[in-house]
């Protein structure tokens, strides 16, 4: 059999097949990387302002085309109608927010004796953006708009289930008159497509965002060629709930923080610390609200939560719940489609792999803590440290706390951790490199400082 079968895309809530999408070979991320890298010369080469103009263009067309783009992220990823309206927004803000960097990607003029320093910030040349399925467009255009404000050409490797939306993104960029083959998609297999990506010696950053042990390869393939690696790997983020907060907000917006997408999310809040003394208070106010979130049809705007991605998925997490496990269960739809109901285990052994490992699907436990150091140390109680919620009244432990924490993004009496205008990334195992926020566009940038001598020459 071919090591590039077609990609089969399915409908996660139905098992339809969607679409058969050709996989990209090793060839094919050659020609492609030779095509970009011209594209990128010519880019680099107009004035800031056709460049911003041009990324404003995209971002109106993808507003265009907001609604079409959120139909296509149900289908093929089985997101919730609203979600994949925001998700569709993101990128159309992204491209707005990075067009306004453009003109403004400055460098410095240093004090030196005898001249003038100034650095200039210089495009990388071609970038591989390595994205997942949980969340295609966002996580895709995170890394590719950015890098294209910076000055640079993209190639854009979709995950396996999810090419649909990154194609049409591709389109509308040369419907907006982005240059031909400046950003181009590359539907393909990981071990395949992904890697001649990560090894291609004309592709100078990878952006991946995936699995800590992929990511890990990539980072060691990259070392190989010193290339410039951003990594954003799963999380297992604490909900560290206090008994001085506010239990009812609390349990109220517990929920969602780790149901949102079905969980897979990398900063779903999987881990609920609950102080002891109100532990048993929060699961009463906590089991109603699990019970009630809206489980189906993605397609329906009323519907909170749909399917997984995939039959593999759904297998994954079954394989870490034990069915007669205490704790709280919504409910699913039967039939067809990659369902799995909202699952909150108690009782757990803070060691046991659910608590620590990524499950990547509806599923949080629930654990005792006695005070604040003991919350701490338990939160930190993970190789993972992407995001991190601290519900409490008291403003000086919120800020010991999210200090404490060893996490990229941590969020205060809200479950909030992704904007485009604020840096995003993890710590320890979830990651290397930030993205988003005002700094996105100069990691695809190297510096260069210049000195001009202001001595005339040597007589
Ligand atoms: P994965 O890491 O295999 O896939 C992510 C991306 O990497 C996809 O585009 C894939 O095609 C590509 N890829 C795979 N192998 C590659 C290789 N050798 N070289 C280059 N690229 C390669 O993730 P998965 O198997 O789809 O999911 C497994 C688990 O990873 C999930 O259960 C979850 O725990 C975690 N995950 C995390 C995130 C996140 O947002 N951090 C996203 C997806 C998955």
């Amino acid at each position: 059999m071919s090591d590039h079968p077609d990609l089969r895309v399915l409908d996660p809530a139905t098992e339809e097949v969607v679409a058969t999408v050709p996989a990209a070979t090793a060839a094919d991320v050659d020609a492609a990387v030779v095509r970009a890298t011209a594209a990128q010369a010519r880019w680099a080469a107009l004035a800031p302002a056709d460049r911003a103009r041009l990324l404003r263009r995209f971002a109106l067309t993808v507003d265009e085309h907001l609604e079409e783009l959120a139909r296509l992220e149900v289908r093929e990823a089985g997101h919730t109608l609203g979600n994949a309206r925001w998700e569709a927004g993101n990128v159309r803000d992204l491209l707005d927010y990075a067009a306004g960097g453009v003109e403004r990607l400055t460098g410095r003029q240093i004090p030196v004796p005898g001249g003038l320093d100034v650095t200039i910030l210089e495009p990388l040349g071609v970038v591989g953006v390595i994205a997942p399925w949980n969340f295609p467009m966002p996580i895709a255009a995170w890394g590719a708009v950015p890098a294209l404000a910076a000055g640079n050409a993209v190639l854009l490797k979709p995950a396996e289930t999810t090419p649909l939306t990154a194609l049409r993104l591709a389109e509308l960029a040369l419907t907006a008159g982005l240059p031909e083959d400046l950003f181009q998609v590359l539907p393909g297999h990981g071990p395949v497509a992904g890697d001649a990506l990560v090894e291609h010696p004309g592709v100078a950053k990878i952006v991946f965002t995936g699995s800590t042990s992929v990511g890990r390869q990539v980072l060691a393939k990259g070392a190989a060629r010193l290339k410039r690696v951003t990594l954003e790997l799963g999380g297992k983020s604490p909900n560290i709930v206090f008994a001085d907060a506010d239990l009812e907000a609390a349990a109220a917006a517990a929920p969602m923080s780790f149901l949102d997408n079905a969980g897979q999310d990398c900063c779903a809040r999987t881990r609920i610390l609950v102080q002891r003394s109100v532990h048993d208070r929060f699961l009463e106010l906590l089991a109603p609200a699990v019970e009630s979130v809206r489980v189906g049809d993605p397609s329906d705007p009323g519907t909170q939560m749909g399917p997984l991605i995939s039959r593999a998925q759904l297998d994954r997490v079954r394989a870490y719940i034990d069915p007669d496990a205490p704790g709280i269960r919504g409910k699913a739809p039967e039939g067809p489609g990659f369902w799995f109901p909202p699952t909150v285990l108690t009782g757990v052994d803070p060691h046991a792999r659910v608590a620590v490992e990524e499950v990547f699907g509806p599923v949080a436990v629930v654990l005792p803590f006695d005070d604040e150091a003991d919350a701490v140390a338990l939160a930190n109680a993970t190789d993972y440290g992407l995001a991190g919620s601290v519900w409490t009244r008291d403003v000086g432990r919120a800020l010991r706390v999210s200090q404490a924490v060893r996490a990229g993004n941590l969020s205060v009496n809200s479950h909030s951790s992704v904007r485009y205008w604020t840096p995003f990334g993890g710590f320890k195992q979830s990651g290397i490199g930030r993205e988003l926020g005002p700094d996105a566009l100069t990691a695809f940038t190297e510096t260069k400082n210049v000195f001009i001598s202001t001595e005339g020459p040597a007589q």
